[in-house]
């Protein structure tokens, strides 16, 4: 178990981050279904949530927004 202390928390989850993003990009390179899919998803999320920025909801009704946007059940 001496190897996994070679690493300090903090950066076994940075090389994990990267391992992931770069895992995951790849994959997307190839793999056009998940390409449109993610793409679609992250760019729709990502308006959503700066126009839930831009305008003035009460605070309640924008967090169960942003709730149900990430999934969970409102
Ligand atoms: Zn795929």
């Amino acid at each position: 178990m001496k190897e996994l202390s070679r690493f300090t928390c903090e950066e076994a989850f940075r090389r994990l981050d990267d391992y992931l993003d770069r895992e995951l990009s790849a994959h997307l390179e190839i793999c056009a279904g998940c390409a449109r899919e993610f793409g679609f998803e992250e760019s729709v999320l990502r308006g959503v949530r700066t126009r839930l920025r831009q305008i003035d909801l009460p605070a309640d009704l924008q967090s169960r927004v942003l709730r149900a946007l990430e999934g969970d059940v409102v």
